[in-house]
C-alpha cells in the first residue's frame, strides 16, 4: 500500500510531509537529479521491500505521514516556490522530508526553516562541503547551499560527515562559517548524538561511496558505507524537524540500486521523525 496522498493544504501538527523537489538546473556537471522523487516512489512501491524501518515501525500504519507530490516548478519562480511552499507546511506545524533534486534545492528549503526554527542545527552528510561563495559564477549553483544558509546567521551547528573533496577556498570558508567538516573516519555515534534540536538533516548520496550509490552525478570514491549512513540516521536523538534526501541521478543508476538506497533511507528518516516525541 503506497503512503497516503494529501495536499499541501493538509498539513496539519503532526504531519511529516513528503515532498518532491524535481529541479536540477543549478547541477554544475550534468543533469538528471529532476527525475529522482518519482524514481525513489517507484521502488519504494514495486514490492521488493516492506514498508517497516529496521527498528519495526511499519509507515503503512502512520496516518500522520503523507505523500504531497512534487512541486510544480519552473525556472523563473523554482527557488521562490520551495521556499513559500515549505514555509507554508511549517506554519501549519508541520515537518518535511525533501526528495530533491540536486543539493541547491536545500537552501530555500533551509531558508524556510530558519523563519520558524532559530537557531537550527544542521547535520550534512556528503562528499563536498558544498560551502563555495560561487561556482562558475552562480551562487545557488549546487556547491553553494551552506554558504548561503550560513550567511543568514541564522544557524546553530553545521556538522559535516563524509567531506573528501575540498580545496583552499572550501577550507577558508569551514573556517569563516566555523563549519565542524567531518572525514569519512571522523564521525563517530557520540557526535551525532550531541546535536541538539532543532535539527535538520540533508542527505547528500554522494556521500556514500559510489560503490553503494553509484546513481549521483559525482563520484568520489573512498566514501560512507550504507550501514554507517543507516548508523548515523539512527544515532540522531535530537528532534528532527525535518530532511531531504539529495543528488540520486537515476540516468546514472544501475538496477536501481541508488534508488532502492534512497527508499531505505527515507523510511528509516521518516519513522525516525514520526517516532520521536515533539
Ligand atoms: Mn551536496
Ligand atoms: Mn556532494
Amino acid at each position: 500500500m503506497p503512503i497516503l496522498s494529501a495536499t499541501l493544504d493538509q498539513i496539519h501538527q503532526n504531519s511529516v510531509a513528503i515532498l518532491g523537489v524535481p529541479w536540477d538546473e543549478n547541477s554544475s556537471f550534468l543533469r538528471g537529479a529532476a527525475l529522482a522523487p518519482d524514481h525513489i516512489r517507484q521502488v519504494l512501491n514495486d514490492g521488493a521491500s516492506n514498508m517497516y524501518n529496521e527498528a519495526g515501525t511499519d509507515l503503512e500504519t502512520q496516518s500522520n505521514l503523507v505523500d504531497i507530490g512534487n512541486l510544480n516548478l519552473s525556472t523563473d519562480q523554482a527557488f521562490q516556490k520551495i521556499h513559500l511552499s515549505i514555509a507554508k507546511g511549517l506554519e501549519n506545524g508541520g515537518r518535511f522530508l525533501c526528495l530533491g533534486g540536486d543539493h541547491a534545492v536545500t537552501y530555500p528549503i533551509l531558508l524556510a526553516y530558519t523563519q520558524h526554527h532559530e537557531p537550527i542545527n544542521i547535520l550534512h552528510i556528503d562528499a563536498h562541503p558544498d560551502l563555495y561563495d560561487e561556482f562558475e559564477g552562480n551562487r545557488l549553483s549546487h556547491a553553494c547551499p551552506f554558504a548561503r544558509i550560513m550567511e543568514t546567521g541564522k544557524i546553530g551547528r553545521l556538522v559535516q560527515i563524509g567531506i573528501r573533496s575540498q580545496n583552499a577556498h572550501l577550507r577558508q570558508q569551514i573556517e569563516r562559517f566555523q563549519v565542524e567538516s567531518y572525514a569519512v573516519q571522523g564521525w563517530s555515534p557520540e557526535l551525532v548524538a550531541s546535536l541538539s534540536g532543532p535539527l535538520y538533516l540533508s542527505l547528500d548520496l554522494d556521500g556514500l561511496d559510489p560503490a553503494f550509490a553509484p546513481g549521483v552525478s559525482h563520484h568520489e570514491p573512498g566514501g560512507l558505507t550504507s550501514r554507517e549512513v543507516l548508523s548515523i540516521i539512527q544515532a540522531i536523538q535530537a528532534p528532527l524537524v525535518g530532511a531531504d534526501i539529495v543528488e540520486l541521478n537515476p540516468t546514472r543508476d544501475l538496477n536501481q540500486v541508488t534508488a532502492r538506497l534512497a527508499a531505505k533511507f527515507l523510511r528509516e528518516i521518516a519513522a525516525k521523525m514520526l517516532t520521536q516525541e515533539f
